[in-house]
């Protein structure tokens, strides 16, 4: 019997207390069976550490049915049932497809090169000509001379902007490849105000949603941003999904994505000219607001209010917020890697649109890439680049040390599912796998496996998570969580008076769920919003809990709210998804692909609801009850709530959209449910 037959079978209990037994007693068992996965891997490589009793064990691995995501199924993909634990059996060594041994080469050219036997021309008109030619040759000279002595005199008075653009714009690497540099306009800090009411540091989503928060309740407020990126303030969910999938050259070469339903969108949040120049702002009659590009913020005087700019020089202010927000994480491997002229051209991480810009062509330019990291980020990466890879011709690998995909966030079923999702796409998934040497090899990476295989690839992207970009904490006397991570706030979002801190680098009290740091788009816009209210003196608490999404393509997604963590025990009800249980049917309904944007209260969460909008609910649910209808055995759409001392403190919901809201208001309960069928009665999933 499959599991998903277990679930409904749970499912149907009528007490939660008998939902619960079973959930942990099969969350146990679970667990052996990955146990059971990694030993019979261990033994395999001669290197079996695993105790106990080993028959027992052989056993278990018979008679019980373990799904292994390491086998390559690519070309089975359509049969997502879970398998038997096999060995990890990967062959990293095998040539990519499509590779073409017959490309003739030049020495193979029949045909002899005629030119070389063509005499030197010879003409009298050269002799007789000749002083007219050399008069005509030094007035010539002296043209250029006078040209380039022009051209070099106003280059040299020209803005040193101008100059700074054109000298920085590309830096070419060793492998020939044109990498984008940082840009700093303007390029004199003189050009940047000293004093400024509004200071934001740090130029992403939190900041953009603050300013818009300090426009809106103060709609002459000068607001001057510095980014250490060159781009105005810009959304990164898209870098890892939909700029993918866009293949007109020229759109993605204006950072310009193709949402899931073809509609065209920037990935700028605003058009250049929303912005005013530096030099302008303080003399603004509207004020309005200006970001300086590709400046670093290096210390905070916290008590004198001011900034440091990296050239030295101090701007004033008088609300500040820091929205510095994150970077991405190295495994020690990885670091040491990274530190390395060489190798770190072929070891990428993903936070930016230069790594956009840079891993587009160095994609390109490839036939085989190893993505590092089984989380939203890797697997997003891993299933955008093989959809792009139309022709099949290149390898792409996922590399993680869980046994699924999305492991730390999905129950194992699930990440399982995943996994074999992930492979459908035509990604070589290859699950508790870590890399534990990386050198080069014939212009590519060579990775050593914790398994001793080796894997070349032509280069690799680093997806192991972020940390929160604390870099000012030390010179600037600012708290950091030992634990978390982050700037340490009040629920104001407050860190030291007239000092604000959102987005990823923030650690906030959560007065439901503990202390916390949120490292997702919702929150950043959230939290920028909350804070830029605060900074105009709202002095509002942070009580919303926000949520976070992920796409593999425009057929899977999910949304998920609270602490998702998938070692917690787990209650899910799942249903047969339908063609309008995708994020690509959502985008076409709402036409909005950042789906924190789309939130509404859905007319079934009856609790906080109209007696009319109770009762049309309540005939909406004659017709459906979870239990007849628990089908679940591909996992197409559901609900996943996870339970800790028996309350609801994290839910997914698996291609359901639209439901947040409710989401939000059963966490917000913070109850012990009788009967979490009924609970899973309010997404609706049942629905046609
Ligand atoms: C590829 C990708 C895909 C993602 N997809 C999703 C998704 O699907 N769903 C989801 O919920 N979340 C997603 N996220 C996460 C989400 O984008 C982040 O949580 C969000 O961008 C955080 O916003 P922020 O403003 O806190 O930080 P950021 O957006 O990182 O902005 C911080 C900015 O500050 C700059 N900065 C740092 N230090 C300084 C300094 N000292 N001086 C000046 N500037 C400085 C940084 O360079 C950066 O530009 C994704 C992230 C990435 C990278």
């Amino acid at each position: 019997m499959s599991r998903v037959v277990h679930l409904s079978k749970i499912f149907t209990s009528p007490k939660l207390h008998n939902t619960k037994t079973v959930i942990s007693a099969w969350t146990k068992k679970s667990h052996f069976h990955i146990q059971s996965c990694l030993y019979s891997s261990s033994k395999n490589n001669g290197n079996n550490k695993a105790g106990g009793d080993k028959s027992k064990e052989k056993d278990a691995i018979q008679t019980h049915p373990c799904s292994n995501p390491s086998q390559d199924t690519n070309k089975e993909n359509s049969n997502l049932k879970l398998r038997q634990c096999k060995p990890l059996d990967i062959n990293p060594l095998s040539s990519p497809v499509n590779c073409n041994s017959k490309i003739p080469s030049i020495k193979d050219c029949p045909t002899p090169n005629l030119m070389s036997e063509i005499p030197d021309p010879k003409c009298g008109y050269e002799e007789h000509d000749g002083k007219h030619r050399s008069r005509n040759k030094t007035i010539f000279l002296l043209g250029l001379l006078v040209v380039a002595l022009t051209m070099g005199a106003v280059w040299f008075v020209s803005p040193l902007e101008y100059k700074t653009e054109k000298q920085t714009e590309k830096k070419e690497t060793s492998k020939g490849k044109k990498k984008r540099a940082i840009i700093k306009t303007p390029a004199n800090s003189k050009d940047i105000p000293k004093k400024v009411p509004y200071l934001l540091i740090g130029g992403g989503t939190a900041s953009f949603s603050a300013f818009r928060a300090i426009k809106s309740s103060d709609p002459q407020a000068k607001v001057l941003v510095i980014s250490n990126e060159s781009f105005y303030p810009y959304m990164r969910p898209p870098l890892s999904k939909e700029i993918w999938f866009n293949d007109d050259k020229d759109s993605v070469k204006k950072l310009i994505f193709k949402q899931w339903n073809g509609s065209e969108r920037s990935l700028f949040y605003e058009p250049d000219d929303f912005y005013v120049e530096c030099k302008e702002l303080m003399g603004s009659p509207n004020g309005g607001v200006a970001v300086a590009r590709g400046w670093t913020i290096t210390e905070l005087d916290v008590v004198e209010r001011k900034a440091y700019l990296d050239d030295g020089s101090v701007i004033e202010y008088e609300k500040c917020l820091l929205a510095t927000g994150a970077k991405p994480k190295l495994s020690p491997v990885f670091q040491v890697a990274i530190a390395d002229e060489k190798l770190s051209e072929l070891v990428k991480t993903y936070r930016n649109v230069y790594d956009f810009e840079e891993t587009l062509e160095m994609f390109n330019d490839s036939k085989s890439i190893a993505i590092i990291g089984g989380g939203f980020l890797g697997s997003e990466l891993a299933c955008a680049m093989a959809r792009k890879d139309k022709k099949h011709s290149k390898r792409i690998y996922q590399l993680f040390p869980e046994a699924g995909n999305m492991g730390k966030i999905l129950p194992e079923y699930l990440s399982f599912w995943t996994t074999e999702k992930v492979k459908a796409e035509g990604v070589y998934v290859l699950p508790q796998t870590e890399v534990v040497g990386v050198k080069t090899e014939n212009n590519g990476l060579e990775l050593t496996l914790n398994n001793g295989k080796t894997l070349t690839v032509d280069f690799a992207i680093v997806a192991v998570g972020v940390e929160p970009n604390t870099d000012l904490a030390p010179k600037s006397d600012l708290e950091v969580d030992p634990d978390l991570g982050g700037y340490l706030v009040n629920t104001e979002l407050q860190a030291r008076t007239d000092l604000y801190i959102a987005g990823d680098c923030a650690c906030f009290y959560d007065p439901r769920l503990g202390r916390r740091r949120i490292e997702h788009h919702d929150h950043s816009v959230v939290t920028g919003r909350l804070a830029g209210e605060n900074m105009t003196g709202a002095r509002k608490p942070y009580l919303h809990q926000s949520m976070f999404w992920s796409d593999l393509g425009p057929d899977v997604g999910y949304e998920a709210i609270g602490i998702v963590d998938s070692t917690l025990p787990t209650v899910a009800v799942f249903a047969k998804a339908t063609d309008k249980d995708s994020p690509k049917a959502l985008v076409t309904a709402t036409d909005e692909g950042i789906r924190s944007n789309i939130e509404q209260v859905p007319p079934e969460c009856d609790k906080y609801l109209t007696e009319e909008q109770k009762a049309e609910a309540a005939e909406s649910r004659k017709h459906s009850s979870v239990a007849d209808k628990a089908e679940g055995e591909d996992f197409g759409k559901g609900v996943i709530f996870y339970l800790r001392n028996d309350i609801i403190v994290g839910i997914v919901l698996w291609n359901v959209f639209n439901r947040m809201s409710t989401a939000r208001q059963v966490l917000k309960d913070q109850r012990k449910y009788e009967d979490l069928n009924e609970v899973a009665k309010l997404f609706n999933i049942h629905e046609e």
